[in-house]
This record gives structure tokens, sequence and C-alpha cells, in this order.
């Protein structure tokens, strides 16, 4: 699987809680969350019987994650090519996640994404090339009862699954994403996007149905799981094509109060309580100082009293923008710069971008787009 991280996401702290142990594979680091070590113990521990030795197993096992980690090598490699790098690699019990520095575009997600599946595919049947060139046999057999002599056969095969369940066409597996890829070659990615997730939640149910009648609960499990990555995928990318032709000036707030550098925090309260304002811009003159903020303001309050300055409660390395600068751009770094940004035009403060206000701004151009496709209404009579 591949996902993309905003780049606010990306401190070191963030990264993965719980992972344990590092090591790398084309130069990303790997992490192993620990629930992945427990997921290995116990797969060795239900899997050796009486036709299998603990050894067998465990290198079935160990086959089998390896053949995981090459998979996500597989989509790490083929964004390495198109200029993307992968932060790292997270061993979960249910596979492996590749996280990406940035989401790919159509063109590049079709290999970024084909690339995973495509590593399991060659490795399932090169086993059985293998196999098979060797004199081995390959038969139906192996796969009921497994052996310390058939491994080889057995790890072919769950390579060849592994491509097929991973190319499943609907998010948030390996196959959606090659489907919206393909989708939107002739059309917007949000269209593209839309279209892969009714595909995506048409599966869900059909499992879903299936795994309530046989009463398969895994399976049902596994809908549920589809159906929200549908949902999650239709939202990220609405969101995105909302925001996209639109500048920072078109969102910007451009009627708020500033705070005068020697102000004190009670006439920054003051300002707080009778302005429905959060977040304030500091201002020595013409030149912008600060940004303070309401939680800030609250905090300094509650430490240094009413009397203190709002020069020593305010963030003096707050988030700057331009005007012309695009949304989809602008947002991360508002949202990084604690869901307030300063606008400015040559050194002079002309806006706020704030999380509000820009959710406000898309709702309105939501609204906006869709009055554009429908039908216009009749217009009222008038005399
Ligand atoms: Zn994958």
């Amino acid at each position: 699987m591949v996902v993309s991280m905003p780049k606010q996401q990306q401190t070191p702290a963030q990264r993965a809680p719980g992972a344990v142990g590092i090591v790398r594979l084309f130069g990303v680091p790997v992490r192993f969350h620990f629930t992945f070590w427990l997921a290995v113990v116990w797969l060795i521990y239900m899997g050796a019987s009486g036709s299998q030795t603990l050894a067998g197993t465990a290198l079935y096992v160990i086959g089998l994650f390896v053949s995981v980690l090459l998979h996500e090598g597989g989509h790490a490699l083929a964004a390495r090519r198109h200029g993307i790098p992968t932060l790292e690699i997270v061993m979960l019990p249910l596979g492996g996640l590749a996280r990406l520095e940035r989401q790919p575009k159509p063109a590049e997600e079709f290999w970024v994404a084909l690339s995973g599946p495509l590593v399991n595919a060659v490795l399932g049947a090169g086993l059985l090339g293998g196999i098979y060139a060797t004199g081995g046999t390959i038969a139906l057999s192996h796969w009921q009862q497994a052996t310390d002599g058939n491994i080889l056969p057995r790890l072919a095969v769950a390579n060849l699954a592994l491509a097929l369940f991973n190319l499943i066409p609907a998010f948030p597996m390996d196959g959606g994403r090659v489907v919206r890829s393909l989708l939107a070659a002739r059309r917007p990615v949000d269209v593209a996007t839309r279209m892969t997730s009714r595909i995506g939640t048409a599966i869900a149910a059909l499992m879903a149905l299936y795994g309530l009648l046989s009463a398969n609960f895994l399976l049902v499990f596994f809908a549920f799981f589809v159906y929200v990555g549908a949902l999650q995928e239709t939202m990220a990318t609405s969101q995105q094509a909302l925001m996209s032709g639109a500048s920072v000036g078109e969102a910007m707030i451009t009627d708020y109060r500033t705070l005068n550098h020697g102000d004190t925090l009670r006439e920054a309260a003051a300002l707080l309580l009778a302005t429905s304002q959060q977040d304030f811009p500091v201002v020595a003159g013409d030149r912008v100082t600060g940004l303070l903020s309401r939680a800030a303001l609250l905090a300094a309050m509650a430490a240094d009293g009413p009397e203190a300055f709002v020069a020593g409660a305010m963030d003096r390395d707050f988030a700057r923008l331009s005007p012309e600068m695009d949304l989809s751009d602008a947002a991360p770094l508002m949202a990084a710069g604690g869901n307030c940004a300063l606008v400015f035009e040559e050194d002079r403060l002309t806006g706020m971008l704030t999380a509000e206000n820009l959710s406000e701004f898309l709702i309105l151009r939501k609204i906006r787009a869709e009055r554009a496709e429908a039908p216009a209404p009749k217009e009222p009579h008038h005399g």
C-alpha cells in the first residue's frame, strides 16, 4: 500500500508511533511496528503443526514478510523514479505501508501503485518457474498440507495471491489507485476518484453481503475497511479539487483588527471579547512583528497576568503567504502555522488566512460550482 503525508506531519516525533527496530531497504528506513512482531510470533506458533517443524514454519513466515517488504520496496523505487522520496516503510500485521513525501500525480500514480503488486507477481512467477525448471512438482495438494518440503511452492502461491489481493480495484488497495490513474487520463482527478470510490463501495457491499451470508466475519471487516477507504479518498480529493485554481487573495480575510507592539494582554483580551477574531497580527508602525493566537494570549494571561505585553506572548515566526499563492499550496503552510497565516504584498500586510475562513470559502465555492452545474432556476416574476 502507498500513502502520502502532508509536509506538516513530517516531524520525526510523529512518524510511526510504536515503531521498534530500524533497517534500510533501497536507502528507505523500514520500521517494524511492535504489533508486527506479535503477528510474526503468532503466525509461527499457529503454523507449527505435526507435518511442519517450527524452523520450517519460521522460514515460511519470514519469506512471507520479505515478500511484503519487497512489495513496499517496489512502491518506493517507482516513487523515486518520479522524484518522490519515500519517508519510510512501516511493517504492520496486515501488510506494509510506504509513506511518500507527496501525493503522486495521476500519471505517476499508475506506476507507483502498480509496482508493488508487480514485484509479487514477478516473485511468484519466478519461484514457480524455478521450481518447475529444477524438476519440482507444482500440485494443488501442496497448499492443503503444509510441510517443510513445500515452503517454496507455498511462497510462490502466496506471492501470486498478494499480487491479486492488492489489485482489487478499490481504495485503499493499490488496484484502486491504478484504476483512478487510468480514469484520470481522460477526466479531472476528483471525478476519477469519485468513480473509483463508487466501484470500491460496490465491491465492499458485495463482500459484506457474501461475508454475512457465509458467516465470514473477516470478509465483513475487510468490506468495512474498503468502504472507509473509498470515503476518505473522495473527501481528500474533493477538498483538493475545490482549492485548485483559487488564490490566497480570494479566500483571505481583509477586514481584521491588529494589536500594537506595546499593547498589554489586557487590551488584547478586550479585543478578543469585542470581535470574533481569534488571531491578531501585532504591528509596530507599518511593520508586522508577530502574531498573537487566542491560545498564546490565554496562556500568557494565566502565567504573566494582564499587564504583561503582547510582544512577550506573540509568535514571531508566523506563516507568511502572498495573495497570488495557490490555495492548495498555502493550506498546508497555514495548518502548520497553527491554523493561521498572514498575507503580505511586498512586506505590507494585506490579509489573514485562517482554517475557519478557508473552510467557509470552500463551502461557498462548492455551492457556486453546484449551482453552475444545475439548470438555472426560474427568474422570479416582478410586477
Ligand atoms: Zn502496495
